[in-house]
């Protein structure tokens, strides 16, 4: 193939880091399919192995099968290279893996901790969680490329900043990508929770599909949105914040936002833990509500139904402006069995358009509990291994 007529779609001059993409699919190649695949010449593709080979991301993968004569040398990403942190801090917990750059679980721990206690607290916490952890998996923070990390509340994307997060007091504006990489010297991607549930739920059971909502009902309700391939997070980073869209005939009930009416003041797992606790039963929280449900409370199952249903009135919204394949249920009050997820679709379908619900599937979430702690070793491995990044790496 000659040089000025490369195959459609491949940049006529393609850098280490555009050219390394090619390999993240883990594929053992020699230097000839390689030269195939890009159309570029022999030495470029020599030039830019040799570089990769240099920071250890590629290696030799062994002889390709015999064509007859010499059998060639192939060349494979190495995801063991480097390491990143993932970190998904909720209200009350944190859990935080060691990932290797295919999102491989290295080392992992599950804690508690109280996002509240401010980031003067948390954020040192995670540094020596982050060392421990690190040890625990026998690599050290030179192993280190990047950490990615989900805070339970609205995330400034351009900054990583938390912006008026309402239930983490005293981190507004704080500077979290800064703080930690001080202390441990590469790169923090922040996001919010659901995103990065969203991200985690997605690579790790849904990669075949492009475009999936992935909705949390917890204390609070928020979804993360996958379209055309990839987590979109809108102009500031909110996207996505479905708890304070407003439920037709609910004026009447504040929210802690400072609205009335929205979705998250109707049917959280909080809204229902107070609504069957005005109804004298025991309920305060997401987790008790699951648990009257799982002792078959009549009270509490037809409650989680109607959550579902106002929950399923406002995603028939989001259906008609993203059209997604495939809505996840996750969250506490998702493991309340099939009253919940019955309730969405029950109005997903009745008020949704026939195209868009044709084949349109409600399911409960399949990472669990585990999506996070997945998604953000996503965000930190894309980052890491982004072509901008590889070019710096190697340049
Ligand atoms: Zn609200």
């Amino acid at each position: 193939m000659p040089i000025d007529d490369p195959p459609r779609g491949v940049p006529l001059s393609l850098g280490t880091g555009e050219f390394f993409q090619l390999l993240r699919d883990r594929e053992p190649r020699t230097r000839a399919d390689l030269v195939a695949i890009t159309g570029q010449a022999r030495s470029t593709i020599a030039s830019r192995i040799d570089a990769l080979m240099s920071t250890g991301l590629i290696a030799p993968a062994g002889m390709a099968g015999s064509t007859g004569g010499r059998r060639p040398a192939t060349f494979a990403f190495q995801p063991g290279a480097r390491v990143v942190l993932a970190v998904d801090l909720g209200a009350t917990h944190a859990r935080l893996a060691v990932t290797d750059l295919a999102s491989t679980v290295l080392a992992a721990s599950d804690e508690p901790l109280s996002i509240a206690a401010g980031p003067g607290v948390v954020l040192p916490w995670v540094v020596r969680a982050c060392r421990d952890l690190l040890a625990a998996a026998g690599r050290d923070t030179a192993d280190l490329a990047a950490i990615g990390i989900g805070l339970p509340g609205p995330v400034e994307h351009s900054t990583g900043r938390p912006i008026n997060p309402p239930i983490m007091p005293g981190w507004d504006d704080v500077d979290v990508p800064g703080i930690l990489g001080a202390e441990l010297g590469v790169a923090v991607l922040v996001d919010n929770d659901v995103n990065i549930m969203a991200l985690g739920e997605h690579r790790t059971a849904w990669s075949d599909v492009s475009d999936l909502l992935l909705v949390k009902v917890s204390t609070g309700i928020g979804a993360g949105i996958i379209a055309d391939g990839a987590l979109r997070r809108g102009a500031q980073g909110a996207a996505g914040d479905v708890g304070h869209m407003s439920v037709p005939g609910a004026d009447h009930v504040p929210c802690r936002c400072g609205n009335t009416g929205c979705l998250e003041a109707v049917a959280s797992g909080q809204a229902v833990a107070t609504a069957l606790a005005a109804q004298g039963l025991e309920a305060a929280d997401s987790a008790d509500v699951v648990a009257l449900v799982r002792s078959r409370g009549a009270a509490a199952s037809q409650a989680v139904r109607q959550a579902g249903r106002d929950i399923g009135g406002v995603l028939a919204s989001c259906v008609s402006v993203l059209n997604p394949s495939v809505i996840v249920i996750g969250g506490v009050v998702a493991d309340a069995g099939e009253h919940l997820i019955a309730g969405i679709r029950e109005a997903v379908y009745r008020r949704s358009l026939p195209l868009a619900t044709q084949h349109l599937r409600i399911v409960t979430s399949r990472a669990r509990e585990g999506a996070g702690v997945l998604g953000a070793s996503a965000m930190a491995v894309d980052h890491a291994l982004s072509p901008a990044a590889i070019d710096a790496l190697t340049g």
